[in-house]
């Protein structure tokens, strides 16, 4: 009988899967890929087949399907009809925090699950949905194993020295310290580089994942030595809807001079800044490259200054480059933003070839002290891959 694994990533409101079979050796297959979102406002439901075809697309009464678990059970009652004859054999979740204890995935227990708990803080408006998530599954089938994947577990090779922000160590002990995410994009980059680039996998590689949410990390013969992103995900470049790195003493001055609540600083942080905040257009990277305004022009100057600087510091971390790698939705699909970071980090010996550049690569560079490229990412597939080595299936 075919065996299974569905793998899901729970936001706020939405709740997307992906389900792959498992073959007896070889690579798992993404049968089925879709998502939930609008949950609370206006549920909708669309899936796709491993081929990209549609296999539904829904929309609900809010009341119909208000949180995750009633979610599940649509998207377990769809999977179940198609896919008759097979057996769910294990579910892997994207976890955003496995805080400073877990530096791999985890099988879940009723005691891991209580230490992830401790992390909400850490991450509140992501953790409580990955848990939830976790414990709607366990509501409808109670012995089906599930594992944890962290966002965080791949930066955990990270020296000590990296860790720590400039406050009284015992902050340090209570858990604020930088951690870095979107780990499992870069952990499935540092496994994909031997094969497509064999000269680099060894090197001093630095990966820039840049989607709706953007990140760099440093990796040093497939590890991480560095990443942007720190104690939260706010940190770093300028993403879609997010600031990234800026001074503290701002959120002091929204503070006590604007007289804002933490909850309208935080609305402001995650959902008002970033891309949209500095172009007022939106955070569509393709809407502001198409657009002639002036201030999406800016938006994407800054965002691209942002990633040189960034570019600039993990060089450092590593001390020197052999190779940039571009990933996430605009670094797989942005031709344009590519060459205008590559152009930026002329001076670390990059040379772009536009035509490759053009065709997407994977390489796209020629000549010069180091290499660019663009790499897919698949963090879904890095989630099967772990859920079915921890299960041994
Ligand atoms: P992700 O979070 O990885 O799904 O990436 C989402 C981001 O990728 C959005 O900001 C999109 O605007 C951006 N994106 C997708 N396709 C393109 C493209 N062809 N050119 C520029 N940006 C793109």
């Amino acid at each position: 009988m075919e065996r299974l694994i569905l793998v899901l990533n729970a936001g706020s409101s939405s709740l997307k899967f992906s389900l792959f079979t498992v073959r007896t050796a070889g690579e798992m297959d993404a049968v089925a890929v879709g998502q939930i979102e609008g949950l609370g406002t206006a549920p909708r439901l669309k899936v796709k087949d491993g081929a990209g075809e549609r296999i539904a697309d829904e929309q609900w009464d809010k009341g119909e399907v208000s949180g995750h678990a009633q979610a599940l059970q649509r998207i377990a009652g769809l999977l179940r009809s198609r896919f008759q004859g097979s057996v769910l054999a294990g579910v892997g979740h994207r976890v955003v925090h496995g805080g400073p204890d877990y530096a791999a995935p985890l099988l879940v227990t009723p005691e891991a699950m209580r230490r992830l708990e401790d992390f909400i803080p850490l991450a509140p408006l992501h953790q409580p949905h990955n848990l939830a998530a976790i414990r709607a599954v366990q509501e409808v089938q109670p012995d089906l194993p599930q594992v944890a994947c962290f966002d965080t577990a791949f930066h955990q090779t990270q020296e000590r020295v990296a860790q720590f922000y400039g406050l009284p160590y015992e902050y340090f002990e209570r858990g604020v310290r930088r951690y870095g995410f979107h780990g499992l994009s870069y952990e499935y980059i540092a496994g994909a580089l031997p094969a497509v680039a064999p000269a680099i996998a060894g090197g001093r590689v630095v990966v820039a994942h840049l989607g709706s949410g953007a990140s760099m990390c440093a990796m040093r013969a497939g590890r991480s030595v560095g990443s942007s992103m720190g104690f939260t995900a706010l940190d770093g470049l300028l993403m879609g809807t997010r600031p990234g790195n800026m001074d503290p003493g701002i959120v002091l001055y929204l503070l006590q001079q604007e007289g804002m609540s933490a909850k309208q600083i935080e609305d402001l942080l995650y959902k008002r800044s970033g891309l949209l905040g500095l172009s007022g257009i939106g955070n569509d990277m393709r809407v502001l490259l198409a657009s002639e305004d002036a201030r999406a022009r800016l938006a994407i100057e800054h965002f691209v200054y942002r990633i040189g600087r960034e570019l600039g510091a993990l060089a450092a971390v590593l001390g020197g480059l052999d190779a940039l790698v571009f990933t996430a939705g605009i670094g797989e699909n942005s031709a344009r933003i590519r060459e205008l970071v590559c152009e930026q980090a002329a001076w670390l010996g990059i040379e772009i070839d536009r035509a490759a550049n053009e065709t997407g690569g994977p390489c796209i560079s020629r000549g010069g002290k180091a290499s660019a490229w663009v790499l897919p990412t698949n963090e879904e597939l890095m989630i099967a891959r772990h859920t079915r080595h921890l299960l041994a299936l």
